[in-house]
């Protein structure tokens, strides 16, 4: 039976964390927090004129979430 500590269970993800940006919502340089990603079934993406993946991030100024459209690796 392998032990999980705290520490391993911790360890960062690369694509996560925060990142510096241009706020729309509050129009000044802001700090975003990543809040995850919005996958939607390529059909129903390609019906509305979506990205199939959509990232999600928080202003850390006046906490509006944004997305932004990534395109599948
Ligand atoms: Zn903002």
């Amino acid at each position: 039976m392998t032990m999980m500590t705290k520490e391993l269970m911790q360890k960062p993800q690369m694509h996560l964390g925060n990142r510096q940006g241009y706020c729309p919502t509050c129009e000044q340089q802001s700090e975003f927090t990543f809040l995850g990603e919005q996958r939607w079934p390529p059909h129903v993406a390609a019906k509305l004129g979506l990205s199939p993946v959509v990232m999600l991030w928080s202003c850390n100024n006046c906490h509006t979430t944004l997305t932004e459209a990534q395109d599948e690796a």
